[in-house]
């Protein structure tokens, strides 16, 4: 993990939120780089499920809703985390990973805690578990008191189910049809930690998918599969690198009725990534009830009324790109050195390309690289350029973030307009034309 900590900062991916300040915890900054990965990871995984489904449909949420949606979500009363404090040190602990189980059975913990010591002073004077309510408060408009008390949305999901008959009257889908969105989602966690696994400003890319009851199981196996493929085939992680984790029914959250996660092996173990989960009628009959509006939805064949079921994609994105980079991390040795490179999959890569003259101070070499640079670009925008140190140095910044592909412009491409193609993973070098630079590139890309 540090040395993934320690490259993020160094190259610009994710740096502590309000650094200069001496941070805040469970606060993260995408930098440069970082900020392209995760844009690149959340419009691939966009494009998969809205944009390439006939009947997905996206929406953009907002973070503050009425806070009658969380009560009638049952996360004011239920989303809570098992808590325990040190009578003696004052730390604060998560009563299940100090026992090491993935239950949140409150006498299931006391029993597991009875004789742990807190981790921090060494003490075994810890509270009984009792539950903390993980939601974000904040208030709206100019005087605060209860009235105006509101919450950060603790998920995407909300906004999707208060939209269902929006959607519905707008864009007059069939079911089974879906809702997606992705954006930022905020957690009061107890103890955030494994720097950008657990954080408590997070964000998420979840697809709730409105279904007949009668369909719940295959469509509960075909999202599941979604997931994995999508790990798989898209991002291109290592199969070893996941496993299935199925919830027991001590750990299903309060509106589950089944839960399969797929669990990533992030440096500090196997850990959720990506959850499926079978909601069943219980987010739209809630806000049925709650709000007094008809959620049902009728069936024009059968002439059929009934409140649809839902099967849940959910996946954060901060998870997903620590998954890349932890997957992506290599130490090998080339040319006698050792070196630190990211085998990213050229997709997502930030940079696709990066273009450098061979010298910096002879114009026509700097005038025939900005050439070639122009050209790729017409491949892809992330074309990078770089005339900085000596051509090894350049190649290792670019091998640091990932960059598939660098191309080098010398007295030879004057001559005969072959360019130097350097291949990241290998680092094996070959003489192409332009063109074939640019085949090769949007054939890496496709
Ligand atoms: P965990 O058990 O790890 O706290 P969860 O089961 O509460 O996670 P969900 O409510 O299912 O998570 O949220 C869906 C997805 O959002 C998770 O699979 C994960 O990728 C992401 N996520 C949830 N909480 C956090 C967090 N605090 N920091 C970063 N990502 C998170």
């Amino acid at each position: 993990m540090e040395k993934i900590v320690s490259l993020c900062k160094r190259r610009g991916f994710v740096f502590p939120a309000s650094e200069i300040y001496g941070g805040i915890a469970g606060f993260w900054d995408y930098g440069p780089m970082g900020v392209e990965l995760v844009n690149n990871l959340k419009s691939l995984w966009w494009r998969r499920i809205v944009q390439e489904q006939d009947n997905i449909y996206g929406i953009d949420g907002a973070i503050i809703q009425n806070p009658k949606l969380w009560e009638a979500s049952g996360h004011i009363a239920g989303f809570t985390d098992p808590l325990v404090d040190c009578k003696n040190c004052g730390a604060r602990h998560r009563a299940d990973h100090l026992a090491g189980t993935d239950s949140s059975d409150i006498s299931e913990l006391t029993e597991l805690l009875r004789e742990k010591a807190c981790p921090t002073c060494g003490k075994k004077e810890l509270t009984a578990p009792r539950k903390y309510n993980m939601m974000m408060k904040t208030w709206v408009g100019p005087v605060e008191d209860n009235s105006s008390v509101a919450y950060l949305r603790p998920e995407t999901a909300g906004p999707i189910f208060t939209n269902f008959k929006n959607v519905v009257d707008s864009m007059h889908p069939k079911l089974p049809f879906g809702i997606a969105q992705t954006g930022k989602a905020f957690r009061n966690e107890i103890a955030p930690r494994d720097f950008i696994f657990r954080v408590r400003e997070l964000e998420q890319m979840e697809m709730q998918y409105f279904i007949a009851p009668s369909i719940q199981n295959e469509s509960y196996e075909a999202w599941r599969q979604f997931s994995w493929d999508f790990l798989v085939n898209d991002l291109g992680l290592q199969e070893r690198n996941l496993k299935w984790h199925e919830h027991e029914e001590n750990e299903r959250a309060h509106y589950a009725a089944a839960a399969h996660d797929v669990y990533f092996n992030y440096p500090q173990g196997f850990k959720e990534l990506w959850g499926t989960h079978d909601r069943t009628d219980f987010d739209l009959k809630g806000h049925m009830e709650a709000s007094g509006v008809d959620l049902t939805y009728r069936d024009e064949e059968t002439k059929e009324s009934f409140i649809p079921y839902v099967i849940e994609s959910s996946v954060g994105v901060g998870r997903m790109l620590l998954a890349v980079l932890t997957d992506a991390y290599r130490e090998d040795e080339l040319g006698g050195e050792t070196r630190t490179y990211l085998a990213l999959s050229p997709k997502i890569a930030p940079v696709k390309a990066m273009v450098s003259p061979l010298l910096k101070n002879k114009p026509e070499l700097v005038e025939k690289a900005k050439e070639v640079r122009n050209e790729l670009r017409k491949v892809h925008p992330a074309i990078a350029w770089d005339d900085n140190g000596n051509i090894g140095k350049r190649y290792r910044r670019q091998d640091e973030i990932g960059t598939p592909f660098c191309i080098t412009i010398d007295f030879d491409t004057l001559e005969d307009g072959t360019v130097t193609l350097r291949h990241r993973d290998s680092g094996e070098q070959e003489r192409l034309s332009v063109e074939e630079v640019s085949e090769r590139l949007r054939r890496a890309l496709a």
